[in-house]
């Protein structure tokens, strides 16, 4: 099959905090395959522009499940749908291939795995931990943050804040720019418009509660 030019400029790599997904105002359900560990999820793998734009819904093949059998045991591990009613995630994964993937130039499989293989070579939970920010309520600095997982990526990342139903600032994702190659971590060219400053709380993520939804 031919594959068509890349007609964008870099990967926004995303992921996401479930803490902080869990605890706001909607809540969350685990996935049907079991809930996530207390670690960054995969929230989605992202066409950009350097003008901060990016193409959405580009066409072509409609998600298979099918032709993900050698990756959907680490797709449920790692990239699990914490929306509610709990799902099998492949509404989830069905929803970032139409929108994003199918605007990679990337097959659905390779599309998946490049996020997967990204996701297993940085580990961000860990560079935190190392610095010793943890998830354990408290506030910690946004460039604290960042500057941790640079000692990981060896490019600052992008950090999106969300409020917990208190109405507290809160680490929710990380966005980390990678080449068109989707395997290169590069220095962001423009860094996403919702980004958070100053102090900000690291939820604790209980992965065996009981999941809240309201
Ligand atoms: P939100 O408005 O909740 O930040 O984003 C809603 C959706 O828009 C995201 O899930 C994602 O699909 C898309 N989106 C938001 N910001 C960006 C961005 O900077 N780049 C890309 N490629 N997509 C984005
Ligand atoms: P975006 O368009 O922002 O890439 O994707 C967000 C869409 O995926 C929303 O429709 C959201 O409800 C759905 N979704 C399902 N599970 C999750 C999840 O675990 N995290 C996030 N952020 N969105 C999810
Ligand atoms: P979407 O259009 O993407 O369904 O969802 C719109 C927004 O609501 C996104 O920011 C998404 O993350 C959020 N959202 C959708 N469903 C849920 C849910 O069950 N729990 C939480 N916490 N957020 C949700």
């Amino acid at each position: 099959t031919v594959v068509s030019a890349q007609n964008f400029d870099f990967f926004y790599f995303v992921q996401q905090w479930p803490g902080s997904y869990c605890d706001t105002d909607s809540g969350c359900c685990f996935p049907l395959s079991g809930s996530p560990g207390a670690q960054f999820g995969i929230h989605g793998l992202w066409p950009n522009y350097n003008d901060g734009g990016y193409p959405s819904d580009c066409g072509g093949d409609s998600f298979d499940p099918k032709v993900l059998s050698d990756v959907l045991v680490d797709m449920n591990r790692e990239w699990g749908s914490l929306a509610c009613p709990s799902s099998n995630s492949e509404s989830f994964w069905s929803h970032e291939w139409t929108k994003h993937g199918t605007c990679s130039g990337f097959s659905q499989n390779a599309y998946f795995k490049a996020a997967l293989n990204l996701y297993n070579q940085y580990d961000l939970t860990g560079g935190l931990a190392a610095a010793g920010i943890n998830p354990d309520g408290s506030q910690y600095n946004v460039e604290d943050i960042r500057n941790a997982m640079q000692s990981v990526l060896g490019q600052l990342p992008g950090i999106q804040c969300n409020k917990d139903q208190s109405g507290n600032l809160q680490l929710y994702q990380v966005y980390v720019c990678v080449a068109t190659d989707g395997q290169t971590v590069i220095q962001c060219p423009v860094f996403p418009n919702n980004e958070c400053k100053g102090s900000v709380e690291f939820p604790v993520y209980q992965s065996n509660s009981a999941a809240s939804s309201d």
